[in-house]
């Protein structure tokens, strides 16, 4: 198997906990450089842009876009142009047009694009996936409320237009929603809460529904303090499943049924080598298009400023 050499770009809170740890336990990868305006990682070559790399840096052959959503696109543009495989850090953009100018030169290119959901290779969901698709399912009801200055410390992108504020972590429950249930799901209703002091909600309450009328709701909250909840509860007709902590533990009418350690991020570069090896592409847009689609049927409320 030929050797995938590949920069992280962008060398933040992500890079460092998982992505480094991914790429080094990954067969048929390898980190070859980091492109960051101010980090480096001690041994690896060193590049303050995208384009520095491209023009200065050494054999790669894919870059890793870690950066906030605001300024991926125009450097996967970059790294596509250059002739390298691009991974893209979830959401895969800041707007759903914005993907197909990059899907349609990947395809030219014969380069792989992968738009990540790093929460659909939880370990709990596939065996979710295959446990409801021979089920009736009556309701689904996402709780995913986390304290964002524990999660996201400094993160000012995340509160400018684009950084989608609680739909960061939210749009994790909805590549899994979406992965999971059999049937295509669509927004009916949010109703979506903006600190006074910034352009991305910090709260968002939605409904959803598919061709039959499934009820779904999601609460996503950033102000949640105590215990943090990522958990899906789907009724169906043979029981209850839930999926709590972000998709690692399925249970039934609560007996555990499936608990394995986290492996998200390896999972991840696996199927980037995969993909990379036929520069065949991955991606789907589904869960940010509901992101979107909350964003143009919101009704919004201006709560109280959010000082971090
Ligand atoms: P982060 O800690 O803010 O790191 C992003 C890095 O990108 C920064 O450290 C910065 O490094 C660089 N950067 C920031 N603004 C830039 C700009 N305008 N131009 C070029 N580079 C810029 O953010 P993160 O938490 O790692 O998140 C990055 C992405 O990963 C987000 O899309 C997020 O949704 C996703 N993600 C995050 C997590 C998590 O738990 N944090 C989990 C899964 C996915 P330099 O200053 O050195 O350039």
């Amino acid at each position: 198997m030929t050797e995938l050499r590949i920069a992280i770009v962008g060398f933040g809170k992500i890079a460092r906990d998982q992505h480094v740890g991914a790429i080094a336990a990954t067969p048929g990868a390898r980190l070859a450089a980091v492109a960051s305006r101010n980090a480096s990682l001690p041994g690896v070559p060193h590049f303050a842009t995208v384009e520095e790399l491209l023009e200065k840096g050494p054999q790669i052959d894919a870059v890793s876009l870690c950066t906030p959503p605001q300024v991926r696109r125009a450097q996967a543009a970059a790294a596509l142009a250059a002739g390298k495989h691009v991974m893209l850090e979830k959401p895969p953009g800041t707007g759903v047009a914005e993907l197909d100018p990059l899907i349609a030169m990947a395809a030219e290119a014969g380069r792989t694009l992968f738009a990540t959901w790093h929460s659909r290779y939880a370990p709990a969901v596939e065996p979710a996936r295959a446990w409801l698709a021979t089920r009736c399912i009556a309701s689904v009801r996402i709780i995913w409320k986390e304290d964002v200055r524990v999660w996201h410390p400094g993160q000012a992108w995340i509160w400018e237009p684009g950084g989608l504020g609680v739909f960061d972590p939210g749009i994790n429950a909805l590549s899994i929603l979406t992965r999971i249930l059999p049937k295509p799901v669509f927004v009916t209703a949010a109703e979506l809460a903006f600190p006074a002091n910034c352009q991305a909600p910090i709260a968002a309450n939605l409904k959803l529904t598919d061709i039959s009328g499934l009820p779904v709701t999601a609460e996503f909250d950033f102000r949640q303090t105590g215990p943090q909840s990522w958990d899906i509860v789907v009724e169906t007709d043979q029981g209850q499943l839930s999926l709590s902590r972000g998709g690692r533990i399925m249970a039934v009418d609560g007996k555990i049924i499936a608990e394995e350690p986290d492996q998200e991020y390896r999972e991840l570069y696996r199927r980037f080598v995969e993909l990379a090896a036929t520069g065949a592409s991955d991606v789907d847009l589904a869960p940010l298009r509901l992101v979107a689609d909350a964003f143009l049927l919101g009704r919004r409320t201006i709560v109280e400023p959010f000082v971090d």
